[in-house]
């Protein structure tokens, strides 16, 4: 019986340490297959999603640190907002990405600025060069040769963006070139608007005057009349129209004596021209007279024109009927302007309008 037991227990542990062996094998089979098929590495994730796996998480993050810090050209800023979360996994070695796969796709997430510099035209930005001395150079370049009164006034500001728009200085100066003619013909259309202007003034101010000066003429035409003393041609003293405010021979309140002349009343400073050429006897102050003009014309005919404003011919003088001998003033015995015009024949005055107005 004992015996029976002992064989029966050596043959049991027998199969138990088989059994053991077998499920050791197995497991180091399983093992093997696993460490095969699979391994440990960081799941990588970016809000939630997979992006893959890697094996040490500190080779990426240098990675993505590396570019964050590496400013190149324009870029004045490169954020990635979102940070990747990494979790150590046994994962199929069919999944396993690469690095960089994940970091194409880190960096998809990013967001960069850029710096540029935008031209202004007249303080409006019209487009961006990638730096400040292209822009400067630009500037100058396109500012050769132009008149400054042309409406292009150039500038830069300094410009943050999260895209790309900046282009190349060439390409920036032939559009604002283009800007640029078209401005400048606008200036010369300007001007040539303007010249035409002027001269289309000019040639109606020509015209004016001449317009004035055919009415003048017509005026003084029509104001000045002729007549004859004692075979000596004479003429009207002024080449208005005056109004006759005293005749020849009348009495006033003013005057107790017959009057010696004819008053012609007219606008102060009105030239005064002699009735015939002769020679200037008197000029100068003359009691009630005022200022007063003499011409002696020879024959015993003499004219005096009193009260003058201002006398523009001396004793002496020659005059003809174009010479301007005094202007109409109110000077001496007088109650306003007006010419007092005698005509004196050896010595008497005659009535002026025996021969004039
Ligand atoms: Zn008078």
């Amino acid at each position: 019986m004992n015996f029976i037991l002992k064989g029966k227990l050596k043959h049991y542990t027998k199969d138990v340490i088989k059994t053991l062996e077998i499920v050791f094998l197995s497991i180091l089979f399983i093992a093997l297959i696993i460490l095969i098929k699979y391994k440990p590495v960081y799941t990588v994730t970016l809000s939630g999603e997979t992006l893959g796996y890697v094996k040490e998480k500190s080779d990426l993050e240098n990675r993505i640190n590396e570019y964050i810090n590496k400013k190149e050209g324009t870029i004045a800023l490169i954020d990635i907002e979102i940070k990747p979360k990494y979790s150590l996994e046994l994962v199929s070695k069919k999944e396993i990405t690469s690095e960089e796969d994940i970091f194409e796709k880190i960096q998809e997430t990013a967001i960069i600025t850029y710096k540029t510099y935008a031209i202004t035209v007249n303080g409006e930005a019209k487009l961006e060069v990638n730096t400040e001395i292209e822009a400067q150079d630009a500037i100058s370049k396109l500012s050769e040769g132009l008149n400054e009164s042309v409406d292009f006034k150039l500038g830069y500001v300094e410009v943050y963006k999260t895209q790309q728009t900046a282009i190349s200085e060439d390409v920036a100066i032939s559009s604002l070139n283009e800007i640029k003619l078209a401005k400048v013909s606008e200036f010369e259309a300007e001007q040539e608007r303007l010249e035409q202007e002027r001269l289309a003034a000019e040639q109606a101010k020509k015209a004016e005057e001449k317009r004035l000066a055919a009415e003048r003429k017509k005026l003084v035409a029509s104001s000045v009349s002729y007549g004859n003393v004692n075979g000596m041609g004479i003429t009207t003293p002024l080449k208005v129209r005056p109004l006759i405010t005293s005749r020849f021979g009348e009495r006033s309140r003013s005057r107790r004596s017959s009057h010696t002349g004819l008053d012609l009343a007219t606008s102060l400073g009105t030239p005064i021209y002699p009735i015939a050429g002769g020679k200037v006897t008197f000029a100068g102050n003359q009691g009630s007279y005022g200022k007063m003009i003499i011409i002696d014309h020879g024959n015993g005919i003499q004219s005096w024109y009193a009260h003058c404003n201002s006398l523009n011919v001396g004793v002496g003088s020659s005059v003809t009927t174009d010479t301007l001998i005094a202007t109409v003033g109110s000077t001496g015995n007088s109650t306003g302007p007006h010419l007092h015009l005698e005509i004196r024949v050896n010595g008497s005055a005659v009535n002026p309008q025996n021969y004039l107005y």
